[in-house]
């Protein structure tokens, strides 16, 4: 058996190797890191107060981001960008959108994230026509990430009540 096949055997579920061969943290879930039960949720547990699939995320506020709160951190800012992104664009913000874009799959810390990303900006390039077409590109994109994480389903029809104008009184 080869080294990488050994200590992939070896992997906790859910943890992610990055391109050097060993296991990438920032591609990596926080819950998928830690061991899955820790002294104080088992004697939580054994006092009847948590279930063991009910443990909370106790990691500090100083941590570093993990794979999903830098994704939600991302999506938020790249959805609240396209949210004020202009309807009629100039040349020069067309562009620029078209450049923060294009350098995601390729300076995006999660790199399985930036793969995918970039693959599927191959077959469905960005629509920087003006803030509805950019909203809804993105929205679609994000389902894309959605699917493949098993998630529901986003409506954009909601992208600007989620991300402008809030929900309706
Ligand atoms: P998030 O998916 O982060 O969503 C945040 C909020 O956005 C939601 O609460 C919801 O209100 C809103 N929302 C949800 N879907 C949509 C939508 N379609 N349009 C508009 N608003 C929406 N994680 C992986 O494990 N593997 C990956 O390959 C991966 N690829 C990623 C690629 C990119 C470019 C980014 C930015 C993130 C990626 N992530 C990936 C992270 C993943 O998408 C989530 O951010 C993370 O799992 C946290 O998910 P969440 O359920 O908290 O909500």
């Amino acid at each position: 058996m080869s080294d990488a096949s050994d200590r992939s055997q070896k992997l906790p579920p859910g943890m992610v190797i990055g391109p050097d061969g060993k296991p990438c943290k920032i591609c990596t879930a926080f819950r998928n890191w830690k061991p899955k039960t820790s002294t104080a949720s088992m004697a939580a547990i054994a006092a009847g107060r948590l279930q063991s699939d009910q443990e909370p995320d106790t990691r500090p506020a100083y941590c570093p981001p993990d794979v999903e709160q830098l994704g939600r951190a991302t999506w938020t800012f790249l959805h609240t960008t396209a949210a004020y992104y202009p309807e009629r664009p100039t040349p020069n913000q067309r562009a620029n959108m078209l450049n923060l874009l294009h350098s995601l799959p390729i300076l995006y810390p999660c790199s399985h994230c930036a793969s995918h990303l970039g693959e599927v900006m191959k077959t469905n390039p960005p629509d920087v026509s003006g803030q509805f077409a950019l909203s809804r590109w993105l929205c679609e994109r994000h389902n894309e990430v959605n699917e493949r994480l098993g998630k529901k389903l986003f409506d954009c029809s909601k992208t600007d009540e989620r991300w402008k104008d809030g929900p309706p009184d």
